[in-house]
């Protein structure tokens, strides 16, 4: 049975997600995307990662030392 939905799978979804597993609720995140990363999934080709202004951590995953030359969009939708 699922007990929580979580709406959106940026970086607030993804965070709230591993504090549920963690306590172990059982949910579902749901996104109008394709895919998870949120907002910057839209970001504009031309904004690199190393041209933003960073990112935190997402809890329990190390985003690691991104090539700074790819667009911010890739970096954080496969992140
Ligand atoms: C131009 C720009 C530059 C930025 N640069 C930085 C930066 O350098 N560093 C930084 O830390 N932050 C930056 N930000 C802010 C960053 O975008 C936010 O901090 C981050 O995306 C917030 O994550 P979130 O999960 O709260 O929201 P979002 O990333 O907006 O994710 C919300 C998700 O919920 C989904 N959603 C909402 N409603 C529904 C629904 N009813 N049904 C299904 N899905 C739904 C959306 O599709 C979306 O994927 C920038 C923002 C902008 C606009």
């Amino acid at each position: 049975m699922i007990d929580v939905v979580v709406i959106g799978a940026g970086q607030a979804g993804l965070s709230s997600s591993y504090y549920l597993r963690r306590e172990g609720v059982e949910h579902v995140v749901l996104d109008a995307n394709p895919g998870p990363g949120g907002a910057w999934r839209h970001r504009w080709p031309s904004l690199t990662f190393g041209g933003a202004h960073a990112i935190h951590d997402l809890p329990g995953l190390k985003l690691g030392t991104p090539d700074p030359h790819e667009p911010a969009s890739q970096v954080v939708a496969r992140y």
